[in-house]
């Protein structure tokens, strides 16, 4: 029991890492923090992550180029061309190692206000730095799994970051999924997941967020409760993040959709 209620919180700091600091405030800029904070969200991220540890200025470059080529060629990860999620996995992993790199040309401009701190990432992406992730999670299910059917979560477990990074792009650009729905038409794939988002705090509300990249709440509906947004609400009350958009309503210019 112990074992997975370990799992479970884990995989919520995980996402909660992931959409708080990859995504709204690497990629997006929804909310600012100062550099000291924003170091330690580096060092916490590292600490989370582990093996699966993304550089999040590669991680932002490579999410700015989705949101402006969205399922088009350009687009680092189109759900389009990829038959399974594992092709996508694949594919996306290829595109984050060429930003990584820097080995296929990228417009200046994608690198604005995207955060760096290139000593850290030069470690925290080493095979280093993953050899001794490994060996901790190894050694944490040598020493606590209580039985031997726990050992396979562990692949996920490893990379609890990218896979349910590639999870909820390759979901969210599905129009005929079981649950997918969508608010606003645009030139992209892009469709909501969930009608509550309590698996991915609230990265779920895809469509919602292609119509309205600038909005910190990715919930649009009175029940798209985004709880990755009240997090991030909440880390503005005690004066660690500042919000830029704390909400955009329905009628407002922001929300006017994108049509073909
Ligand atoms: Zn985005
Ligand atoms: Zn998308």
């Amino acid at each position: 029991m112990g074992f997975a209620i370990f799992f479970i919180c884990h995989f919520y700091l995980a996402i909660f890492m992931q959409t708080a600091f990859y995504h709204r405030y690497a990629s997006h800029q929804h909310f600012t923090m100062n550099k000291f904070w924003e170091r330690v969200f580096f060092v916490a991220s590292w600490l989370i992550h582990g093996v699966g540890y993304l550089s999040p200025s590669a991680y932002a470059v490579m999410h700015k180029l989705h949101h402006a080529f969205a399922d088009k060629e350009r687009d680092p990860h189109p759900s389009s061309n990829s038959n399974s999620m594992y092709d996508m996995y694949i594919d996306t992993k290829n595109s984050y190692i060429n930003i990584l790199k820097k080995r296929i040309p990228v417009e200046d401009h994608f690198y604005n206000n995207v955060p760096t701190w290139a000593a850290f990432d030069k470690m925290a992406t080493s095979k280093y730095s993953r050899l001794f992730w490994l060996v901790v999670y190894v050694a944490f299910y040598w020493f606590f799994a209580p039985n031997i059917f726990w050992w396979l979560l562990l692949p996920f477990h490893l990379l609890i970051a990218p896979i349910t990074g590639v999870a909820i792009n390759w979901f969210a650009h599905q129009p005929d999924g079981a649950t997918s729905y969508t608010h606003f038409q645009q030139n992209n794939r892009s469709t909501n997941v969930l009608r509550f988002d309590f698996i991915f705090m609230g990265e779920a509300y895809h469509n919602n967020h292609h119509a309205n990249p600038r909005s910190a709440n990715l919930g649009y509906k009175w029940y798209e409760v985004d709880i990755g947004y009240l997090l991030i609400y909440g880390l503005s009350i005690v004066g660690i993040a500042k919000l830029k958009k704390v909400r955009i309503r329905a009628g407002e210019e922001e929300l006017v959709p994108v049509l073909d």
